[in-house]
Formats: C-alpha cells, sequence, structure tokens
C-alpha cells in the first residue's frame, strides 16, 4: 500500500491501462474506472465492436460492475474515471447512479455532454449533479485516440489500394 493519498493521475492511469485492452482488440480505446475509499472497485473498457452492441461504452461497463460489487444502483461517495468525456447515454447514467464525481482526460467534440456540447452531470432541474474535473493526463488520454484513428485511417487506405490493385490485375487478365 502506498503511504501518499492517491491522485486523480494515478486513477487515471488505470482507466488509460484499461483504454489500452480496448486497443489491443482493435476497439476505440476509452477505458474507465470507478472509485470508493480510495480503492478501484470496477473497472471496463469500450467493447461495442466486439459485442457489437451500441451500450458496450466503457463507463456503463464499468457503473454495472460497480453496481454488482456494492450491491446497490446508488454510488454514492463514488468517483468515475474515464478518458474521454462522457457521451449522452453515458452522461445520463451517472447521473441516474449518483456516482459523486467525474473525472475525464480527453474532451469530445462531437459527443462530450460534459461541458462540450452540453453538460448533463451539472443541470439543477435533474435531481443529482456531480462534480466535474477535466482534462487530468488529457495529453495521454487525446492521443492515444488520435494515433488509434490516424492508424485506422492508413489501414483502410492500403485496404482500398490494395482492392484496387487487385482490380487493376484482373481486368489485365480479362484482356
Ligand atoms: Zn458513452
Amino acid at each position: 500500500m502506498k503511504d501518499t493519498p492517491y491522485s486523480d493521475c494515478d486513477f487515471m492511469k488505470e482507466a488509460i491501462e484499461e483504454a489500452k485492452k480496448a486497443e489491443e482488440i482493435g476497439e476505440v480505446p476509452i477505458g474507465a474506472v470507478i472509485v470508493k475509499d480510495n480503492k478501484v472497485i470496477a473497472s471496463a473498457y469500450n467493447l461495442r465492436e466486439s459485442e457489437q452492441r451500441s451500450v458496450a461504452h466503457a463507463e456503463l461497463l464499468a457503473i454495472d460492475e460497480a453496481c454488482k460489487v456494492t450491491g446497490s444502483w446508488r454510488l454514492t461517495g463514488c468517483t468515475l474515471y474515464v478518458t474521454l468525456e462522457p457521451c449522452a447515454m453515458c452522461s445520463g447514467a451517472i447521473v441516474l447512479s449518483r456516482v459523486e464525481r467525474v473525472v475525464y482526460g480527453a474532451s469530445d467534440p462531437k459527443g462530450g455532454c460534459a461541458g462540450t456540447l452540453m453538460n448533463l452531470l451539472d443541470d439543477e432541474r435533474f435531481n443529482h449533479q456531480a462534480e466535474i474535473s477535466r482534462g487530468v493526463m488529457e495529453e495521454e488520454c487525446g492521443s492515444m485516440l488520435s494515433s488509434f484513428f490516424r492508424t485506422l485511417r492508413e489501414k483502410r487506405k492500403e485496404e482500398k489500394r490494395r482492392k484496387k490493385e487487385t482490380f487493376d490485375t484482373s481486368s489485365d487478365e480479362m484482356l
């Protein structure tokens, strides 16, 4: 056990480790952990492609696990660490499960609902608000995503090029 208290960075590193597991299986690298009393009680990574489930986001899977572990749908006193800003669905689940605090790494300009497109976590019309800390290890979280998409684009380009080559040679043979 560490003597000094764990910091947000320590737990974000664990979320990043989860994200790496996603990347290893070809998923968009997003990872999440849920911490209670300075201990990780649930961890998960994005599994949308592998499971072909639109709801298999890291945060939702982690929330589900945390509810099982604690035996309660109320995640009072829990902090959720996630490498990318939560989407509308996950932000909704965070509010509904009463997660106390959310710490995220990179912002999501295309889907972020914890402050970027809107802020579902801090809307007083709901009966629960979560405290938010943004930009924790943002650089690491963001670059993991951008390099994943860069590699994906290169792969697709290469595939297209190869397909074209096969097509060209087969049409040559036909002449
Ligand atoms: Zn989500």
